[in-house]
């Protein structure tokens, strides 16, 4: 299959679906990187800290999933939420992930450079969360601005502390995950706090970081008028940084996964948001004046 060389934009339905979608890519898994050897557990600590490796889930080459034109997606492993509705709950712990070393990572943004060039597209740091892993992410974004290179990260922006505004310097696009508007919902879907991520969409403003929100719309969980109104109202707090709203309908793709792992899963029976539900979600935020996908 040879590379797409078309500009596309991120459509809705594409996002958080890059595990589906990488079995239509060329690459997936971890193909293409060595693991280090040979190191013991204290030399492998020490390389997470300075970004010399960096624990990855799988990568895959893809168009319009995450972030614009053709990109190298990279899954982290390691997230400290634990969203009810998550997709990737095998991307949770450090060690479901493989040590790659950075300059491998770099030099395969280098080989994809001209493809991501000519289609207005980049590399983007996913996960898990992307945020786990701060030294290896702003060190291969460090390299592919270097390169001439469009940046992305995709983060719930949790741990905003992990970021130093120059990390913050080095990245093009942040498509940042607002779970719910307060505090209490947002507990009750992440099992964290709130704050962190209104905080790092304040950074992102600052810094003149574009932001495409997105928002995962779980009937009886996420859809609240009121709920609705106070993720838009976070959403105003980041100003124009703000190019769209992605409202994301939950839908059960992840389940296998919740079942392989054995982990307790809370939306068993949980069917996605109505169309009715939907187009009310897309008016609410529509009249605080986003552009919504
Ligand atoms: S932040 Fe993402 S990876 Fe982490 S639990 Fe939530 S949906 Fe899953």
């Amino acid at each position: 299959m040879a590379l797409a060389t078309q500009f596309h934009t991120t459509k809705p339905h594409m996002l958080k679906e890059s595990k589906e979608y990488a079995s239509q890519t060329l690459m997936g898994g971890l193909s293409g990187f060595e693991s280090p050897i040979g190191l013991d557990r204290h030399d492998r600590i020490n390389a997470l800290r300075t970004g010399d490796i960096g624990f990855v889930h799988s990568w895959d080459i893809n168009t319009s999933v995450d972030g614009p034109g053709t990109r190298m997606t990279v899954f982290m492993s390691g997230c400290p939420l634990r969203c009810q509705f998550c997709q990737n709950p095998d991307t949770w712990k450090m060690r479901d992930g493989q040590p790659v070393y950075l300059d491998a990572m770099v030099k395969k943004v280098e080989r994809y450079k001209d493809v991501f060039k000519a289609t207005g597209g980049g590399i983007t740091f996913s996960g898990g969360e992307s945020m786990m892993q701060p030294a290896f992410v702003s060190r291969v974004f460090r390299a592919a601005k270097e390169m001439g290179v469009h940046t992305c990260l995709d983060t719930a922006g949790f741990l905003n502390k992990n970021y130093s505004d120059e990390m913050i310097d080095d990245i093009d696009l942040c498509l940042l995950d607002v779970k719910a508007g307060d505090e209490q919902t947002y507990h009750e879907v992440t099992e964290g706090a709130l704050a962190p991520t209104i905080a790092f969409g304040n950074r992102l403003r600052e810094h003149g970081v574009k932001i495409w929100v997105r928002f995962v719309l779980v009937p009886g969980l996420t859809d609240a008028v009121e709920n609705v109104e106070n993720v838009a109202r976070i959403c105003e707090q980041f100003g124009q940084s703000v190019e769209h709203i992605d409202v994301l309908p939950f839908h059960q793709l992840g389940r296998p996964k919740w079942h392989e792992l054995r982990i307790p899963y809370k939306l068993e029976d949980k069917k996605g948001p109505s169309a009715d539900t939907r187009k009310r979600v897309k008016e609410q935020f529509e009249s605080h004046g986003f552009v919504v996908y």
